[in-house]
């Protein structure tokens, strides 16, 4: 356990693969430089691994105004024990109030060793961070500018806000995409503090004897205009005329998980609170009813366009532009007229 240091740095595990950093560790920079802005304190990132010390700059010109690099062999692909062992060594040397990590699959693996290990409490899968003051019933004490860890709970019904004020560091995983990437500061400059941390036999009793990768095929997150089936689309044929006006507009092709659930699509290509959260320039919605946990991975897009049949969707409520009909009749008439001014 590490006591509660009200002075201690806002910090970000840097989540790297093959020398690049995940798109969510520098999206968490932009969130935990303002957090630390707001409490006056240093904004810092972890970064381990072999032969990456070049990606702190990067860390820097997203906010960090100090990156602790580990260099080390074993920390040249990820494996739980060996990157817990940093983390948890790290936090109890520079005692830190705040740790955020990005909701990926190694975030996911990590965080909890380390909260576990820490005795500190972790809020998985968080949608947004602030901070705010909370007054315990029982003792009536106030505790301030504590970590609000917001997230969707009892299946996206209800916007959960968890604190923690007595187990620090306040710990979060947070989703991708939620927090805006702010653009980097080239001027910036900040401190490399390269640590050592050693490694016992148990922490390296798990060895890699060969590494398999799938790269993602669809990169939802980058794309500027996204065409979305849902339910309403029928059926895996029909969903052509998705992979259709997405081809006439230049866009990548997104779901529901009511699409996806039907097998119109692979899971890839989901959106929503278990899926991908994006936020393109254009967003077209096609049979997607607008349930609150879709909505939740599409509603900061710049424009969205709604097709359904049913004019009391909800999908409407969000949508800037909506056109009431059969989407099996609507689509093609937007694939000629695409087509005609192209
Ligand atoms: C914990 C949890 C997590 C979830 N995560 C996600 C998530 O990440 N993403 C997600 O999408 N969902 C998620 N869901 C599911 C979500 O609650 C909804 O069930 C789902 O989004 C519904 O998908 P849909 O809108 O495609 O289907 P439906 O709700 O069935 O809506 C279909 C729509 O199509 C319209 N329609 C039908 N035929 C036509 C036609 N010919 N022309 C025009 N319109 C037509 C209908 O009017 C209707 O509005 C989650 C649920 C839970 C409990």
């Amino acid at each position: 356990m590490i006591p509660v240091n009200r002075k201690g740095e806002v910090w970000v595990f840097a989540e790297q693969e093959d020398e690049r950093l995940s798109d969510v560790t520098l999206e968490l920079c932009g969130k935990a430089r303002e957090l630390a802005d707001r409490l006056g304190t240093r904004m810092a990132a972890v970064l381990p691994g072999w032969n990456v010390r070049e990606l702190s700059y990067r860390l820097i010109a997203h906010g960090a105004d100090r990156v602790y690099h580990v260099h080390h062999t074993e920390l040249e692909h990820y494996r739980t024990l060996p990157y817990a062992r940093v983390v948890i060594e790290l936090a109890a040397r520079h005692v830190p109030q705040i740790l955020l990590f990005g909701a990926t699959p190694l975030g996911r693996d990590l965080a909890p060793r380390v909260a576990s290990a820490l005795k500190a409490g972790l809020t998985a899968d968080c949608t947004d961070l602030d901070l705010g003051d909370y007054v315990d019933p029982r003792t009536k004490e106030t505790h301030k500018n504590l970590l609000l860890q917001i997230r969707p709970a009892f299946g996206g019904n209800i916007i959960a806000t968890i604190i923690n004020f007595d187990r620090w560091p306040q710990m979060a995983t947070v989703r991708e995409g939620v927090m805006r990437l702010q653009d980097p500061d080239a001027e910036r400059t900040g401190e490399i503090i390269d640590e050592e941390v050693a490694f016992s036999d148990s922490d390296l009793a798990v060895r890699i004897v060969e590494r398999h990768r799938e790269p993602r095929k669809v990169n939802l997150k980058a794309a500027r205009t996204i065409v979305a089936g849902g339910a309403g689309v029928g059926s895996k044929q029909s969903f052509q005329l998705i992979h259709d006006l997405a081809g006439v507009m230049g866009g990548a092709v997104g779901a529901s998980r009511a699409a996806v659930d039907g097998g119109f699509v692979p899971k890839d290509h989901q959106v929503g609170q278990t899926g991908t959260t994006v936020r393109p320039a254009l967003y077209v919605a096609c049979g997607i009813s607008g349930a609150v946990q879709h909505r939740a991975g599409m509603e900061e897009s710049a424009k969205i366009i709604a097709i359904n049949w049913d004019k009391d969707a909800p999908i409407f409520s969000v949508a800037h532009y909506g056109i009431v009909g059969d989407l099996r009749k609507v689509i093609p008439v937007m694939i000629r007229a695409i087509k005609e001014r192209a």
